[in-house]
């Protein structure tokens, strides 16, 4: 679970990602910019990431669902080609 925060100050509207809740933190989290406490979860952002991100750990990225022939909602047939040529990119 990632929690999505963007800076309050408005002229930094940095946005940043903690692995926790902020409240679960004892050194409260900070904006890396300007060093505002993060004390407000991006909820519509959340939600967004929520409704289009793939939980599936098929892919080590994030992913829509089924946009990816290796992610686990893919729904269409997958041939040995494209499971290659997969591999091959990440390769890079
Ligand atoms: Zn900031
Ligand atoms: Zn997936």
């Amino acid at each position: 679970m990632t929690y999505l925060y963007r800076c309050t100050k408005g002229s930094c509207r940095q946005r940043v990602s903690l692995k926790h809740h902020h409240t679960w933190y004892l050194r409260k989290p900070k904006c890396k910019s300007c060093g505002k406490l993060l004390e407000n979860p991006d909820n519509w952002q959340m939600k967004k990431n929520k409704e289009n991100v793939c939980s599936c750990d098929a892919l080590h990225f994030p992913h829509r669902a089924g946009s990816n022939i290796m992610c686990i909602e893919y729904k269409g047939e997958v041939s040995q080609e494209q499971i290659n040529e997969f591999h091959k990119q990440q390769r890079g």
